[in-house]
Order: C-alpha cells, then structure tokens, then sequence
C-alpha cells in the first residue's frame, strides 16, 4: 500500500461532451495507476462535496446560488468557456471537498494527492477558464479558518497564470501564491502573484526548472507554510494544444520533483492538484499526471532516507 493516500471519485468528470478539457483524464489516471500496479483500490479514498459553508469563504454567495439553480447569464457561460450543466457543478464543488481532504491527508501522511482539482481561474463572483469553484482556496481558507493551519502557499506549475488564485490571495499575508507560467497565453490579464515567473514560449526543460527553483526555494524559507498546495498542471507539455512550453515528459517530472522535494525537506507537506492538461495525445496527458503520483513517492521516500542520515 502507498504511503499516501490518491482522493478520487468518479463524477469527477465533468463531462462537457467535445471539449478541449479531457475531463475523463481522471478515470484514466486512476486506471493507468492500477493497471501499472502502482497503486491498488486501497489506496483511493472517495471524497465528499464541500459544504455550501466553505465554497462561501471564497466565494460571493449570488455566484455559488447562480451555479447551483442553473441560472447563469450567458456572460458567465461564455467566460467559463463550458456547457452549463448540473453535473458539472456538481464535479466542481466535489473536486472543492477533494482538495480540502488532499491538504488534511497531506498534513498527516506528508502527502496528499487529489487526482481532480487546481481550478485556479475561478475567481470570488465569476468563473473563467473552465473554472466555476477555486478549491485550492476553499480547502486554505478552510483549513485556516480551523487552526489547522496558520500559513499556506500555493505554487502553480500550471501554463496559464493562476490568476484566480491570486486575486483572491492578495493582501492576505498568511497565503504565498507563485505563479510559472508562459507569458504570451491566457490570460491576458495576470494579477500578481506574490511571485510571477513569466516565462517566454519554448522555455525548455532545464531553465523552467532553474527558474522555477531560484524563486520558490528562497520564498519557502522566508513564508515557512504549514503547507504546499501544488497544482501541477500538465500543459507545460511541449505537445500541448493550450501551451506553448517546451516540457518534455522528464522535464515534467523533474518539475514535480522539484517542487516536492523542497517542500518535504523542509518538513512542509505537500498537497497536489492536477489543474489543466491538453495534449494532442491524451495518453500523453495521463502519461504527465501518473508521474506526478510516481514523483511524490519518490520525493517522500527521499525525504524520508534524508532526515533518518541528519
Ligand atoms: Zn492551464
């Protein structure tokens, strides 16, 4: 059995039909898992939706009451860029309570990892990008608002600049959110993170890494989080229909580790979250997310080897 546990459910999907967005992804990657032996039906645990309460610490509540009566105006659907649908919000508060229970997990096991979630362009009173409900900030400022935890950061590997995540953060000096990202791709307009790393198209392998790290290693050390939400987004990918990265599947990897590997050093526990994924194979995209499962094994168990030789 795993050291950590993988947060699943199978109306994950949001089943938008012919969409950019393979949302079955997440079927595929529970499959993939099982089928490699990587992990075994143990291992899964099932999430519950978060409850209205906690979708409204991020959110404005005639948001949260629009998505739940169907009664989107045709400006909020053209912004989300999905079909409206009840399941789909259904997928989107569920994914909310599966990140939620990713960063509980994460606090004991070290490890945490919802295979759904990183929804980081859904802002306070509106969705965008395929984003209807910010789990990442429903789960902080849940956790927040318990004592569990007293400082959070949220570093988002994703292509596109998490500018959700970072309007609704700014200001608050408990949340760090870093952003790396292409420049040149939505959205248009970024809101800073407390750290953006714009990156120029084609950024290869070895610099997204070395950038990636200058950055977020010394910001670990002076924030010193309780915990790492990491939404590992895997449209970096140099075959990606949304990106315009140069990532290959290894430098994915060494991305994923990356961020672990820093985090868990410093005793700091990490929670991941899949975010976007549009590559033109998307066994490529299960491919990139099954990995970052493999990473944060090997991060933990590094982790582990490393503190038992101090
Ligand atoms: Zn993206």
């Amino acid at each position: 059995m795993l050291p950590f546990r993988l947060i699943y459910h199978d109306r994950y999907d949001l089943n938008f039909g012919a969409h950019v967005f393979p949302t079955v992804k997440y079927k595929l990657i529970r499959e993939r898992l099982l089928a490699e032996k990587f992990a075994e039906p143990e291992d899964f645990v099932v999430p519950e939706p978060a409850p209205e309460e906690d979708l409204l610490l991020v959110h404005d509540a005639d948001w949260v009451r629009r998505l739940k009566t169907g009664t989107l105006s045709y400006h909020d659907i053209v912004k989300l860029e999905i079909p409206y649908s009840r399941q789909m919000v259904d997928a989107f508060i569920l994914s909310a309570g599966g990140t939620t229970l990713a960063c509980r997990l994460a606090l004991a096991d070290g490890i945490g990892f919802n295979i759904g979630g990183g929804f980081h362009h859904a802002f306070h009173d509106h969705g965008e990008g395929f984003c209807a409900i910010n789990d990442m900030a429903v789960a902080i400022r849940r956790l927040l608002r318990e004592g569990v935890l007293e400082r959070a950061m949220v570093v988002d590997c994703d292509v596109h600049q998490g500018n959700g995540t970072a309007s609704l953060f700014a200001g608050d000096q408990r949340v760090f959110t870093i952003s790396i990202h292409q420049y040149n791709n939505y959205p248009a307009v970024k809101p800073p993170s407390d750290i953006d790393i714009h990156l120029p198209d084609q950024t290869g392998d070895e610099d997204y890494v070395e950038q990636l790290r200058s950055k977020y290693v010394p910001a670990l050390e002076g924030h010193r989080p309780n915990l790492v939400l990491y939404v590992a987004g895997a449209d970096p990918y140099y075959q990606d229909q949304l990106g315009g990265l140069g990532l290959t599947l290894a430098g994915l990897k060494a991305r994923d580790r990356a961020v672990m590997d820093a985090a868990l050093e410093r005793g700091v526990p990490v929670a991941v979250t899949l975010a976007g994924g549009y590559a033109f194979q998307l066994e490529d995209t299960v491919s990139i997310h099954v990995n970052t499962a493999k990473a944060a094994l090997e991060s933990l168990e590094a982790a582990k080897t490393g503190r038992a030789r101090s």
